[in-house]
């Protein structure tokens, strides 16, 4: 019998390729044909990827859809995007990648299509041509427990301040007003019709496909499953299907900094001694909060490597980079961090992050303690599972949700503080030990007979009984 075919359509932000990519090489490596299918401004990210596959039984084929009535430079790609405006230009025009795409499927007969929360659409796709609609979302299964519980209960609380536990939760998982989503307002219509769109979608697609590993959340796979009643299957953490150090270099983009120089200064710092900073690919941090950052992490005791996006270079604060280099206390990258490269290394023992999902994962599989420092969309959730659930972190402190992806309003003592108690003797040992531990679980779940292995093994039953029933 042939090999399945499978089908990947990610949405076109790092934060969602990344993963996207990694799991097309991970299904290929396991003997299946895959096709990844996406715009010509986002085609180029996936080279790498294609290229690691190319002893594979089948190499990862790309496939080309452009939006009908074309889109301006600018807005064709999310993170091209500066203005939430521009964003809903480009969620606007998503559904005319429809067309394309079914022409796509009509002509390829895939046997399953994994498509992104952001096409709901493909949940019509995948009943025209009778075949299974996988979701991917882009989170654990944590938050999307949380964030159902969440959509279902209206707190009584005085204050957008005052805490309330979500209820029907298996932990009970504190929260307030402030740090939900709020999109409230003709100005966030768009995106709350898209987010309504996907939640739905999920909920008629045949399953849902997590880049997580049971070790890490069990008891919400358990929910997810058996309280939610969702078919799903964790294959995580799958940035670790980059095992050579040129893999791990370039993920989605070519890295800033030059490899040997990175890990030479990494080398030259005794294991477990640094903190690594970094927002992720879309979180905009202000120029008062750059100076805080810098401010702060200097007073720390640690050294650093602290990535600021290229247009931020100017808000460094004067004589802060000569001073570092000077002392080697701190590396800053500006522009693309080679993430994995950095948080795998040994000689790096604490993460700020924004706690994308990914980050938060890689930072899982380093093996680092977290200081969770949320910004936007469900990082507050994935702050929760690092800092109450895991035990692996501390929050930077009091932050509100920000509805413009904004990075502000944390003091340079907040950064010292938190940054010391990761870093620091008992309780830092503590996290630091529990992510140890979890890094080597994370290993274990992606090995032959593990939980993601074991799961992956699972999906391609499913896909390959779908098949025989449909052809029956
Ligand atoms: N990333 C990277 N280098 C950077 C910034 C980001 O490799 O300088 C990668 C990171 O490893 C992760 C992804 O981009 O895989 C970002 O995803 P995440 O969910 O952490 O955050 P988002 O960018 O979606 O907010």
């Amino acid at each position: 019998m042939a090999a399945c075919h499978v089908v990947f359509l990610p949405f076109m932000a790092y934060g969602h390729m990344i993963p996207m990519a990694d799991m097309a090489v991970l299904f290929a490596s396991r003997g299946l044909q895959t096709t990844i299918v996406t715009t010509s401004s986002s085609a180029h990210r996936l080279t790498k990827s294609i290229h690691k596959t190319a002893n594979f039984p089948h190499q990862i084929a790309l496939h080309i859809i452009d939006f009908k009535a074309g889109l301006p430079p600018g807005i064709d790609n999310p993170d091209h995007i500066i203005s939430n405006e521009h964003m809903y230009g480009l969620l606007e025009a998503i559904p005319t990648l429809q067309e394309p795409f079914e022409q796509f499927v009509e002509k390829s007969q895939p046997n399953c299509i994994v498509a992104d929360m952001f096409f709901p659409w493909t949940t019509e796709t995948a009943a025209r041509f009778n075949i299974p609609r996988i979701a991917f979302n882009g989170t654990g299964f944590f938050a999307l427990c949380v964030s159902d519980a969440v959509s279902r209960y209206q707190p009584t609380v005085s204050s957008d301040s005052e805490a309330f536990v979500v209820p029907h939760l298996p932990h009970d998982i504190e929260l307030t007003r402030k740090q939900l989503p709020r999109l409230e307002g003709e100005e966030f219509k768009v995106f709350l019709k898209t987010i309504i769109q996907a939640v739905e979608a999920e909920a008629k697609s045949y399953g849902v496909i997590f880049n997580s590993f049971y070790e890490l959340e069990p008891e919400y796979v358990h929910h997810y499953r058996e309280v939610l009643k969702r078919k799903s299957w964790h294959v995580g953490p799958v940035s670790l299907c980059n095992k050579s150090t040129e893999d791990k270099l370039e993920r989605g983009k070519k890295s800033a900094v030059d490899e040997h120089g990175c890990l030479e200064w990494l080398e030259s710092k005794p294991a477990g001694s640094v903190v690594y900073v970094s927002f992720g690919s879309i979180v905009k941090v202000t120029g008062s909060q750059v100076y805080e950052i810098a401010i702060g992490l200097e007073g720390c005791d640690e050294s650093f490597v602290w990535v600021i996006r290229n247009d931020q270079e100017a808000l460094i604060p004067e004589g802060f980079e000569a001073r570092m280099e000077a002392k080697g206390k701190g590396l800053i990258i500006k522009g693309w961090a080679p993430q994995v490269l950095i948080l795998e290394h040994e000689s790096v023992g604490g993460f700020v992050t924004h706690c994308g999902w990914n980050s938060v994962l890689e930072g899982v599989s380093g093996g680092v303690a977290m200081v969770a420092w949320p910004i936007m969309a469900e990082q507050f959730y994935n702050a929760k599972l690092v800092t109450d659930v895991l035990r692996i972190g501390v929050s930077i402190g009091d932050v509100e949700w920000s509805a413009d992806s904004t990075c502000e309003g944390v003091t340079r003592e907040a950064i010292e503080r938190a940054v010391a108690r990761v870093m620091g003797a008992e309780e830092g040992e503590d996290m630091r030990k529990r992510a140890r531990e979890l890094k080597e679980k994370a290993n274990k779940a992606v090995e032959k007979g593990g939980s993601s292995y074991s799961d992956l093994t699972t999906f391609i039953e499913n896909i390959k009984e779908f098949r025989e029933n449909t052809t029956k």
